[in-house]
């Protein structure tokens, strides 16, 4: 099976020019490296350009509302996406649940990405961990709540990507064997709730994640990819990213 990797762009690069050379040389490297699948999240303002000059990768939007329209200043809407040819939908990113973003509008947005045919990311992850493990209680409502009215057999189009919140950009990603955990508990949660395809559910890892760690959280970490930031950010980083993971 293919490794995933989701390209994470954030607010990055500052113009078109390095944009579009952070993505030739992505497009590059993940064409030499056929074990590995890459979509880019780029900046909104790059989706339609970066559609136009590349079919092989698919794009996703970071983030994007459910309404279709409305006085949303600032916001874009997931239908605006879909038109620049978005294919995947990023939702519930830590970085938009701190601006506000809530479980209930995860759903909407899910929803709404699933009419429109995109494949949504669904990000969940806690802000800090205690020994008395109410971190899990935050994930699993983070899970049931997004998920809440997806048909079973709309499940397996959506991934679903682990990102503690301690661990974007941290210095060091969690270790595998809590990622292995998380990983159960997540497909526990889906299973409960939505029956045997909760196994099948595809499970991401993201948080500080680069060339000199993927492969390990990979291997022992049970996950079948990475959305990750900073290590997608820079052409050096992701050409060794993408290589350390072929
Ligand atoms: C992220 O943006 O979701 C992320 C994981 O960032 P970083 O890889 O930089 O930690």
């Amino acid at each position: 099976m293919k490794t995933i990797l989701v390209c994470n762009w954030k607010m990055n690069p500052p113009t078109w020019k390095e944009a579009k050379k952070l993505f030739d040389e992505t497009k590059k490297a993940a064409q030499k490296a056929r074990d590995v699948s890459v979509i880019v999240a780029p900046p909104s303002v790059y989706l339609r350009e970066l559609a136009k000059v590349s079919r092989a990768i698919p794009l996703a939007v970071q983030h994007a509302r459910a309404e279709e329209g409305g006085a949303h200043t600032g916001e874009i809407s997931l239908a605006q996406a879909a038109d620049t040819k978005a294919t995947y939908a990023i939702v519930g990113h830590a970085e938009s649940r701190a601006r506000g973003t809530t479980n209930a509008d995860t759903n909407a947005q899910i929803l709404a990405a699933l009419a429109l045919k995109m494949a949504p990311i669904l990000c969940v992850g806690e802000s800090a961990r205690s020994i008395q493990g109410e971190y899990f209680d935050v994930v699993r409502a983070q899970v049931k709540e997004a998920l809440a009215n997806v048909p079973q057999n709309r499940l397996a189009t959506i991934m679903i990507a682990y990102e503690p919140v301690w661990a974007i950009g941290a210095p060091k990603p969690m270790q595998p064997r809590d990622m292995h955990e998380m990983g159960i508990f997540i497909r526990k949660t889906i299973v409960q709730g939505w029956g045997e395809i909760g196994h099948a559910v595809t499970i991401l890892y993201g948080g500080a994640v680069d060339s000199t760690n993927a492969a390990t959280m990979r291997d022992e970490g049970d996950v079948r990819g990475f959305l990750v930031g900073r290590a997608s950010a820079e052409p050096s980083k992701i050409k060794a990213l993408i290589q350390s993971l072929a």
